[in-house]
Parts: C-alpha cells; structure tokens; sequence
C-alpha cells in the first residue's frame, strides 16, 4: 500500500507542475486530462490480468516449455465438472479448477475426484457475490479464507491457488488479500468468455489464435454468475481447444504440477 500511495503522490505532483506550466486559460483542460489519466491507470491496474499494481499475479506459467494450463472457473457443478473430467481424461490433459467453497462444500466427491485424476483445486471466494468488489478488507479475507477451510476439510491439503472474481484487484481486495497467508494469484493470458451466454465458435475463436507455451486459458465449468447456465457451448469449445492443442504439440498441465509452477 505504500508503494501504491508513493506512486499516486509522485503521479499527483508531477500532474500538478504540468498543470501550473501551462498557460491559465488551458489549466481546465490539462486538469480534465490528468483526472482522465489517472482513473484509466487505476482502471487498468484493477482490471489488467497482467497488472502487477495492487497484488502480485501469475498471468502465464514461465519457462518456455511447450505447455498450457487450462483453467475452470465457477465450479464444483455436479453435471458439467463430471463431463469436464472425462472429456480432459479421453486426452490426457490436465487443468486447474478455481471452485468455490460454498459449491465444493456441496459437492465433495467431485473436489475429490477433480485431485485423484490429477489435476489441481484452486479457488475462488467462499460465496462468488458481486458485493466482495465494494466489501471491506476483513470480509474479503474471510471469503478467502473460508473457502480454504472448505477444501481443506476435503482434501486434508491447503489449497495455495487463488483466482479473484473476474480477476479484479481492487485496493480493498490487496487489503484483504495481505491479511491471507501462502497464496498465489492466478489471473490469465487467454479468457474464454464463456461466463456469459455465448457459443462454442465463439469461445474457440477467442481461444485458439492465443494458444501459445506458457499459456493460462480461463473457461468456466461452474454456471450461472456470469449469465449463462448453459455449459454445452463450452464443453463443445473444449474438445477443439483440445484438439488444437495436441496439433501444436502444446500440453495440457494443472498448475502446481511439477514444471507448471505458479510463481
Ligand atoms: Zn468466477
């Protein structure tokens, strides 16, 4: 937080001298300018998978090997993470579910499931609810932690991956995040869309030209939080993300796994 308050001190003065450079009957302009600036780097460094700013992310696996990780967001769902599975088993792949602590509490076999296959659970906030971006520190913290207990109670593991609701970081999420111990926030290079009523094309539209080493592909098993509760398109979209993945030689890894080490 310090280094966020020494960056916008340094931003505001440097904003302020250019302002007072200039001519007076520009200073309206160049003041609308600076305001202008400022918010679209504030926007930027909340909403930017890459942004580094406000919490440290993983957004791709380093390295260079010829490996992505596919991720899944939203989940346990006890009809589609069970097709996710075996859909990722017929290829030999693997991948890395961010649940939430609330839907693995409900579906347990599944989480299990999910681990004996290998693959990796993540996860995603106790209850997913739109009010976590606008909440104080300290409840951001207990739906971290919450769901943590969860899994753990499942999995008899802590769970260290973390992925924020729609990969927002605000100054309250950095503030409740540094409260958490252990965890690692995963965000990605490559997003799916498919949260939101869509159709497979389009999810392997959106996909497959960025399926590239190193990639972090997010796609959702769990339904309903972004609009869609229809999960065929993405499981349609996934056996060609697949299969272009095999074509490229590219494969399929769960983050944490040995050489997909998120850091
Ligand atoms: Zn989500």
């Amino acid at each position: 937080m310090l280094r966020a308050f020494a960056v916008k001190g340094i931003a505001l003065a440097a904003g302020a001298s250019l302002v007072w450079a200039l001519p007076a009957a520009w200073h309206g302009w160049a003041i609308a300018a600076v305001v202008a600036a400022a918010a679209g780097f504030i926007a930027y460094a909340i909403v930017h998978p890459r942004s580094q700013f406000f919490v440290p992310v993983v957004d791709h696996i380093a390295g260079g090997d010829r490996i992505v990780a596919l991720t899944f967001d939203d989940g346990p769902d006890p009809e589609v993470t069970p097709r996710v599975l075996d859909l990722l088993g017929a290829h030999g792949a693997r991948a890395t579910f961010f649940v939430l602590g609330e839907r693995a509490a409900r579906y347990p076999d599944v989480i299990r499931r999910i681990e004996r296959e290998g693959h990796t659970v993540g996860t995603h906030t106790q209850r997913h609810l739109v009010r976590f971006h606008f909440a104080r520190p300290r409840y951001i913290q207990r739906e971290i932690e919450d769901a943590i207990a969860v899994i753990s109670g499942i999995l008899a593991h802590r769970p260290t991956l973390f992925r924020p609701p729609q990969g927002l970081r605000t100054p309250n999420f950095a503030s409740g995040w540094r409260r958490t111990h252990g965890l690692t926030c995963v965000t990605w290079s490559v997003r799916g869309l498919d949260s939101r009523p869509t159709t497979a094309a389009a999810i392997v539209a959106r996909v497959a030209p960025r399926l590239a080493p190193g990639a972090i592909v997010t796609l959702h098993d769990g339904t309903g939080l972004g609009g869609a509760h229809d999960r065929a398109p993405t499981l349609a979209a996934l056996v060609t993300i697949l299969g272009e993945c095999k074509t490229r030689g590219l494969r399929c890894v769960a983050l944490g796994e040995r050489g997909a080490e998120a850091r």
